[in-house]
């Protein structure tokens, strides 16, 4: 039973729980519950000893602690990288999780002590007269609030995901909740184990609650603030909770999100740009099994190319191997838990009804080193909608290594496709022809959060169409959830209270020096 660490201890639930399976073998490998676990108390008991801590801390002390956490994970990424694979991740796949998670800390560490003050306050645009006399003017300062966050987690990014809403929660001196995913909690659990053994960490900063988040926001006031990630269905259930509308909780959603990588017409058969396209097709259905909120659901190229297209992506597929995460001959694991899979196969069957099949069967998968049908295992698949008007392909998320291939006549087709997925984490356009990338990326921006236009030249240094940087938006509209995760210090910020402070220059001086010289005391 998997244990939750709240108001200062690591306390055991009540009750029997819900199982969590090995995404291998299907055998159980822990139980998780929250029953039991006073929610309430946890959350003041955050509010006042970790709040209290970090917002005594300036913005350069809380960046050492975020390099001290990211240095201690460091050490010890090995045996999370070994957890993972219970979850299905190949070792690629773990490091996409745990050194990626890792990153964001020593990203965000060091960009703090650049670019924000050696205090608690934050001093936001330029000083605004307000007088002729110049003896009334105003400042905006931003300052951290007397909340907590509460970070609900999707179970795909069990160790990256907590970190990434952690960094920007705790340069803006806010304790943090962390609610992991009930599939692949047993591996933030090990997380926060090593955060706390690191010993930095000032109490109440950090807590951990195991099992279900029903009603966890009963207990939000307008100071605190939810991080979602997840599914669009339980971020709609979430957005309309009584805190979020009438006690005014901050809330932000990262749902799911139909990306789509567009090859331009340039970019014919046999041009480094069409191999460039179909690899990170490939890498994309197949990094985590297909399951990255980023991956390419939708690959839209020139309808003249669409043969070519189908059969180059199904040649590379033939080589991916299929099987348990920890062979290193294995190049795709299997899906976090077979109930997921059949949720796959569902909305495969939904595709269907727009598409063909061609390549891969979603009920047979060739599997090396592990029993098909007692772990999580999918053959990878390719559609084709030779009608890419109908819904499906722009509305259905198979959560999976899936992948439809569909048509476009111009660059104003393109763009009216990408846009029928009402808003998305990440696009691409894979071309050499700048008229054509200006056209898309111009079309494309309103709907996505991040766009990637990869060429030959790009190529070598490209980290990728599904890889959320530190230091970039990670986000997107509309069904993406309309949140802005990440994105360097500006994230820092939005957890921050702006308020306009009116007086007179001497005043206003002393109210916004640093604390070294603003005789706070006298
Ligand atoms: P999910 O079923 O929506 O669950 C997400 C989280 O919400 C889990 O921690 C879940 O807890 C919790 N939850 C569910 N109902 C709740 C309630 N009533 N109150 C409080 N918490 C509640 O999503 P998932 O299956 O874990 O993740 C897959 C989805 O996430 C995909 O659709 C994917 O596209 C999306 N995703 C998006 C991003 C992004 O950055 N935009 C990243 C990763 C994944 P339990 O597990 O205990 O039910």
């Amino acid at each position: 039973m998997l244990k939750s660490f709240v108001s200062g201890r690591w306390v055991e639930p009540r009750g029997d729980g819900v199982s969590i399976e090995d995404a291998v073998t299907g055998d159980e490998i822990a139980r998780a519950s929250a029953d039991g676990i006073d929610v309430p108390a946890a959350l003041t008991y955050g509010r006042r000893h970790g709040g209290q801590a970090l917002g005594a801390l300036s913005f350069h002390e809380r960046a050492g602690l975020l390099k001290a956490l990211g240095l201690f994970l460091r050490d010890h990424r090995a045996e999370l990288y070994e957890l993972s694979a219970h979850a299905g991740a190949t070792l690629a796949d773990a490091r996409t999780d745990v050194d990626g998670g890792i990153g964001v800390l020593l990203s965000y560490a060091s960009r703090a002590v650049r670019e924000l003050p050696d205090d608690t306050v934050i001093l936001d645009g330029p000083l605004e007269p307000l007088g002729r006399g110049g003896q009334f003017v105003a400042q905006h300062v931003l300052t951290s609030r007397p909340g907590l966050v509460v970070q609900i987690n999707a179970y795909n990014f069990p160790v990256w995901g907590p970190l990434e809403k952690l960094a920007p929660a705790l340069l803006a001196g806010l304790p943090t909740l962390i609610k992991p995913a009930t599939p692949t909690a047993y591996l933030t659990v090990r997380l926060v184990e090593l955060l706390l053994e690191a010993g930095v960490l000032p109490e109440g900063a950090l807590q951990l609650l195991c099992g279900s988040g029903v009603g966890l926001l009963d207990h939000l006031g307008g100071q605190d603030a939810v991080e979602f990630t997840g599914s669009a269905a339980t971020a709609r259930q979430l957005a309309a909770h009584p805190s979020v509308l009438s006690r005014r909780v901050r809330f932000q959603a990262e749902t799911d999100s139909l990306n789509c990588s567009i090859l331009g017409p340039d970019a014919i058969p046999g041009t480094p740009e069409f191999d460039l396209f179909i690899a990170q097709l490939v890498a994309e259905m197949t990094a985590k099994a297909g399951q990255k909120c980023t991956a390419i659901r939708r690959a839209l190229v020139p309808r003249d190319h669409m043969g070519s297209v189908v059969e180059a992506t199904k040649a590379r597929l033939a080589a991916v191997v299929v099987g348990h995460p920890a062979d290193p001959s294995v190049t795709m694991g299997p899906l976090v838990s077979r109930a997921h899979r059949d949720g796959v196969r569902s909305a495969v069957a939904s595709l269907r009804r727009a598409g063909r099949l061609v390549a891969g069967d979603p009920d047979a998968a060739a599997v090396l080193g592990a029993d098909p049908e007692r772990g999580a295992f999918l053959a990878p698949l390719l559609l084709v909608a030779d009608d890419p008007s109908r819904p499906e392909p722009h509305e259905v998320e198979a959560f999976g290594p899936v992948s439809t291939v569909m048509g476009y006549t111009h660059v104003d087709d393109a763009i009216q496709l990408a846009a029928r997925g009402r808003g998305s984490l990440a696009g691409s356009v894979v071309t050499a022809d700048g008229g054509f990338a200006r056209a898309v990326v111009r079309g494309l921006a309103p709907w996505h959060g991040r766009i990637l236009v990869l060429d030959r030249d790009a190529a070598g240094e490209s980290t990728g169409h599904g890889s959320p940087l530190p230091m970039l938006v990670h986000g997107g509209p509309g069904r993406a959830g309309g949140g802005e995760e990440l994105g360097g210090m500006r994230s820092v910020r939005r957890h921050l209270q702006r308020t306009a402070v009116q007086a007179s220059p001497r005043l206003l001086a002393q109210v916004t020096d640093p604390p070294a010289t603003s005789g706070a005391t006298e």
